[in-house]
């Protein structure tokens, strides 16, 4: 390692706060040496995200180290993990002392929030791109899953959809509350914790719900019927969407279905858990909204809130369409 990698790692990623109980060794040693609870399993997801690939090159710093962390975290959240540690791998064209201080900010004051502490990485130079190793844990086989949703079982997402989506399409023309969205996503932490209770199956919406609920479904073997009209969007959403030139309706269902970057969680809960974990996620001020129903023939079948079946009129939307009432 050079001396200004060295520097680098000491001055920004190297902190004197009070470290985890359960890090015996994190920065400075050749590898972190790191203790799971008894009664735990480790969980553990890496994303990376790579410049003008993943973000648009005008993102700030501070947008790149939250969301680098958040987009793990949201990982972590979708298996009902509790986050714990870090390792982060930063690519770097340059050492720019602004572009690190942002950078390296956001990515702590993010996992301050979780308790997460960062303890180990890499640091080279090239093409700007960042990955980050998220570690978890949940009680001994209570992890939440992709595979397990069943025919009758209610279809949730928390949040809102489609804002980020919406705020990539509109550029500088954003609203600063779709921006928030898109640039610091919040990862669902708490919502995947109260869910391992109740939920047959869950995901994190990175890209798109139809998208997510399909690799859902992939794994469990069924299909879904969809209500759209039932999709929760945002204030600012269907402010935005009012505007002249916007108002165009494919796009007021199709970014909720298939825009990406809202790290919201879909989830299913068979019909008895319902009411209860409904009370359970309002009790926290957790959002949630029932979108639909898992069916036993596969596919996605999208219907209007009447009972209408809902085709899209855009090609790319029909691997996922089909022809059922729903
Ligand atoms: P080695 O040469 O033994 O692989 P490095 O010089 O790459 O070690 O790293 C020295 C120490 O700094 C290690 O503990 C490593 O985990 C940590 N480290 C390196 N880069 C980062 C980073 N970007 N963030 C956090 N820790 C880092
Ligand atoms: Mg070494």
């Amino acid at each position: 390692m050079s001396a200004t990698e060295f520097e680098i790692i000491r001055r920004y990623f190297t902190r004197q706060s009070p470290h985890r109980d359960d890090v015996i060794a994190g920065i400075g040693d050749d590898a972190a040496v790191l203790q799971v609870p008894s009664g735990s399993d480790l969980v553990v997801c890496m994303d990376t995200l790579v410049a003008a690939v993943h973000f648009p090159e005008s993102t700030p710093a501070a947008a790149i180290g939250h969301k680098a962390l958040a987009v793990n975290l949201s990982d972590l959240a979708a298996m009902g993990a509790t986050p714990s540690w870090a390792t982060l791998s930063l690519t770097l064209p340059d050492s720019d002392p602004v572009w690190l201080e942002d950078f390296s900010q956001a990515f702590f004051c993010l996992a301050d929030r979780y308790g997460v502490e960062l303890v180990g990485g890499d640091t080279t130079r090239g093409p700007l791109s960042i990955t980050v190793q998220a570690h978890g844990f949940v009680p001994t086989g209570k992890f939440l899953r992709r595979q397990g949703a069943r025919p009758g079982d209610r279809i949730y997402v928390t949040g809102t959809l489609g804002d980020a989506g919406l705020a990539l399409q509109l550029g500088d023309q954003a609203d600063p509350v779709l921006r928030q969205r898109l640039d610091y996503p919040e990862p669902r932490i708490t919502a995947g914790q109260l869910l391992r209770d109740y939920a047959s199956a869950a995901i994190d919406i990175s890209d798109g719900l139809l998208a997510d609920l399909g690799h859902l479904l992939e794994a469990g073997g069924a299909g879904a019927a969809i209500n759209i009209d039932a999709l929760p969007r945002s204030a600012v959403f269907v402010t935005a969407m009012q505007q002249p030139g916007l108002t165009q309706p494919d796009r007021f269902y199709a970014l909720p279905l298939s825009a990406g970057d809202d790290y919201e969680l879909c989830f299913t809960v068979p019909a008895q858990s319902c009411d209860e974990m409904e009370a359970t996620l309002s009790s926290q001020a957790i959002d949630y909204t029932s979108i639909g129903v898992i069916e036993a023939q596969s596919g996605i079948r999208c219907h209007r809130a009447n009972g209408e079946v809902y085709q899209f009129a855009t090609e790319g939307y029909q691997h996922f369409g089909g022809t059922g009432s729903g």
